[in-house]
C-alpha cells in the first residue's frame, strides 16, 4: 500500500508499523523500493550508519538514488570519503546537493560567521533549504537514524510521517547499536570517514564538529556548548 504524505493518516502509519515489527534492516528497505520505487531517496550523511545504509541498499536496489548534502563545509575527510564511496558503490546514483547561495553570498548577505551568530538560520540556508527542494519530487526518504543516538531520535519508528517535510521518512536501522554498525561495517570492509578513528562519532560541517571524550554522548561532538542538538532534518 502506498502511503503518501497527503493523504495518509498516524492509523495507516501505524498498521504498516506493525506490520513491519520484527523485520530486519534489510527487509525494511526492500519494502520501502518494492512501495516507492524511484520515488523514494536516501539522504546519506556519510557517517558510520550511512555506511551500512549504503551497503544494504546497494544489495536490495542497486541504482537507487541518494543524495548527499553538500553544505561546502565539509572536512576535507569527509569529501574523499564521498569519493571512495562512488567508487565503491558505482551502482549507486550519489548526487551532492549544493545550496543555492555559495559560502561568500552568504557571507554578504547574512554575515561572515552565520554557523555562530545564527547556526539555525546557516542549516536552514545549507541543509535544510536544499534537502526540502530534493524531497519535493519524491514521495518518500530514508535516513539512517538509530534510537540509541540521543533522546530526541527514541521514538522513531521503521515509516514516519515527516511534517518538516511534507513526506514519509523511512528509517531502517532503528534497532542497530553503534556496535553493530561497526561490526557490520569492519565485516563487509565497508569505506568510512578516517574522522571516525580520531574520537569523532558523529560528523557534520568542520564550524560544529568536534572530538567527543571518551564516555560521552556519541552526539556531544555537534555544536558543543550552543544548546543545539540537531540541524532541523529530523526535528
Ligand atoms: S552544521 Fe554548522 S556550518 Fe553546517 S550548516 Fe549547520 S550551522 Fe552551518
Amino acid at each position: 500500500m502506498l502511503l503518501e504524505y497527503q493523504t495518509t493518516t498516524p492509523e495507516e502509519v501505524d498498521n504498516i508499523n506493525k506490520e513491519l515489527t520484527g523485520k530486519n534492516a534489510s527487509e525494511v528497505i526492500e519494502w520501502g523500493y518494492k512501495t516507492y520505487g524511484d520515488d523514494l531517496v536516501y539522504a546519506c550523511s556519510l557517517g558510520a550508519e550511512g555506511m551500512v545504509l549504503l551497503d544494504l541498499i546497494n544489495k536490495v536496489q542497486p541504482g537507487a538514488k541518494v543524495i548527499f548534502l553538500d553544505t561546502d563545509f565539509h572536512f576535507k575527510q569527509t569529501y574523499d570519503l564521498l569519493k571512495k564511496v562512488r567508487e565503491f558503490f558505482p551502482d549507486l546514483e550519489i548526487k551532492a546537493v549544493k545550496p543555492e547561495l555559495t559560502v561568500k553570498e552568504q557571507a554578504e548577505q547574512h554575515g561572515d560567521k552565520l554557523w555562530e551568530t545564527d547556526p539555525d538560520k546557516c542549516c536552514a540556508l545549507r541543509k535544510l533549504e536544499p534537502l526540502e527542494n530534493e524531497l519535493a519530487k519524491h514521495k518518500a526518504w530514508m535516513s539512517g537514524l538509530r534510537r540509541e543516538q540521543s533522546p530526541t531520535r527514541k521514538n522513531t519508528q521503521f515509516v514516519n510521517i515527516d511534517n518538516r517535510f511534507n513526506s514519509i521518512k523511512i528509517c531502517p536501522l532503528i534497532h542497530w547499536t553503534w556496535d553493530e554498525v561497526w561490526e557490520h561495517i569492519k565485516n563487509n570492509n565497508l569505506p568510512y570517514n578516517i574522522l571516525h578513528d580520531q574520537n569523532f562519532p558523529s560528523i557534520g560541517c568542520f564550524h560544529c564538529t568536534s572530538a567527543v571524550l571518551d564516555g560521552q554522548d556519541s552526539r556531544s561532538g555537534r555544536w558543543s556548548g550552543s544548546g543545539k542538538t540537531e540541524c532541523g532534518l529530523h526535528k
